[in-house]
């Protein structure tokens, strides 16, 4: 196994060359804090995204999908806290210049990169200034937004309005959020441009910490789902004072990343902070009427972020594996078929066989009809496409070969299906395929 060190490199390099996760701009140079995901990322991203909107929405009668524009009237960013206190603080070298977040040093006050002096720590504001409109002055200035759940505080009243559901419901959002970052680090792990998975879950007051649970728990079954090492997930329950200036109770999921123990997702009680401050920032009511007390209530709210980017590179860390395989060493991922990119690979024994090629044509197609996601490959011998596939987390390889076509009359119409955490082959019809891949 690689030492931790070395996985982040091997993790790094795998991203890229296989077409995972590549550096933000590369061909200018690159831009800190940005990554592209490249065709296998998008897939696995996607399927964590879809995942996630299963377990969090679908699943449940209780909550409500928005898709907000990022770029919001900045008056939600001052009602929400932002504008006075989404700061981190940061201290620059004298000497060289270089610039850290204050609480991510230890209290030397000297230099990590030069050993030169730093100076006095200011609070720097995270959020990405902008301007909408032809005019550059303060009267069209706003932000990116730094969280999605902006979008879904100020969408509240019209979910109201137009489903008129009853508590406990909630507003689930999926998209983009930017954060000027002191520090951009650690691969996929500290961007400035992220993308973010939450949910606003409004609640009677009295009703917070069952809500909080209930929501804790789907985390942890989330976490299992998407293939993340239990071992490696760990609650911190976050210290007065040291919780965001709207939380109530906050527990930080952490995951044992190679660079260290570091927070993966957040459960937050906001409270009726969000909705009492937009409401009074607004004038515009945002409350709920209990059709049982005949009282007019703000709800209060359970929220759980979960970072997208976080989570795919804690599965890529609870995935990497190097072993050996028929006296051979072999790098693997260990996907779990609900997020790696392709649930199968399909192949001809021979690239050269007209008849092979056809026959693999003819399943491969089946497959993708069947809405299981596969590939084709025919390119070198199939030794090598086992470690192609088993590099990019690929389950399962079906191969076509002359049984299929009848050599062996007992295997027509059969295909071998070879698993890839234990190389293990066994003969399928293809007939069967498609559900025992969907299993
Ligand atoms: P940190 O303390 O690491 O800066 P945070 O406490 O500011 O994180 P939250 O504001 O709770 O993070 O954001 C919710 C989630 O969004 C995080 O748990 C994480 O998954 C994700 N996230 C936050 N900041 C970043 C970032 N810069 N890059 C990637 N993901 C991020």
């Amino acid at each position: 196994m690689a030492s931790e060190s070395n996985l982040m490199e091997n993790i790094v390099s795998l991203a890229k060359r296989r077409g995972f996760v590549y550096p933000g701009s590369e061909i200018y140079g690159g831009l800190a804090g940005t990554f592209d995901y490249g065709p296998l990322g998008v897939a696995l991203k996607q399927n964590v995204k879809n995942l996630w909107w299963k377990m969090f929405v679908t699943d449940r009668e209780d909550m409500y999908g928005v898709d907000a524009a990022i770029l919001m009237n900045p008056k939600a960013w001052e009602a929400s806290g932002h504008v006075s206190g989404f700061s981190d603080p940061l201290v620059e070298c004298t000497k060289c210049k270089r610039r850290f977040r204050a609480d991510h040093l230890d209290e030397s006050g000297i230099c990590p990169n030069c050993g030169g002096s730093l100076g006095p720590s200011r609070q720097f504001n995270m959020m990405f200034r902008t301007n909408v409109g032809a005019t550059e002055d303060e009267s069209s200035a706003t932000y990116l937004r730094p969280e999605t759940a902006g979008g879904i505080f100020v969408n509240f009243k019209n979910v109201i309005d137009s489903f008129h559901p009853k508590l406990p419901f909630g507003i689930a959002q999926i998209g983009k959020a930017f954060r000027n970052e002191i520090a951009p680090r650690d691969f996929i792990f500290r961007l400035r441009e992220l993308e973010q998975m939450e949910v606003e879950y409004f609640v009677k007051p009295e009703a917070w910490a069952a809500a909080f649970t209930e929501w804790q728990g789907t985390m942890h079954a989330f976490a299992a789902a998407v293939g993340l090492t239990k071992e490696r997930v760990h609650e911190l329950e976050v210290a007065d004072g040291d919780r965001a200036h709207y939380s109530k109770r906050t527990i930080d999921f952490e995951f044992d990343y190679p660079f260290g123990r570091k927070e993966l997702w957040g459960l937050a009680y906001r409270t009726d902070f969000d909705l009492s401050r937009h409401a009074e920032a607004s004038g515009v009511e945002l409350s709920y009427f209990d059709e049982e007390t005949k009282e007019r209530i703000v709800p209060h709210v359970i929220e759980p972020s979960l970072g997208v980017d976080r989570t795919v590179l804690a599965i890529l860390a609870s995935a990497y594996r190097e072993d050996e395989l028929g006296g051979e060493k072999r790098v693997y991922l260990a996907l779990s078929p609900s997020v790696a990119p392709y649930r199968a690979a399909v192949f001809p024994l021979l690239k050269n066989k007209p008849e092979l090629v056809e026959k693999a044509r003819e399943v491969f197609s089946i497959l993708k009809k069947a809405g299981v996601s596969v590939i084709f490959d025919d390119n070198g011998n199939i030794g090598k496409r086992y470690r192609r596939q088993d590099e990019i987390g690929t389950p399962a390889c079906i191969t076509i070969d002359f049984d299929t076509l009848g050599e062996n009359p007992e295997h027509t119409d059969t295909v071998t299906l070879r698993d890839r955490d234990t190389g293990e082959q066994k003969r399928v019809p293809i007939s069967e395929l498609a559900d025992s891949l969907r299993a």
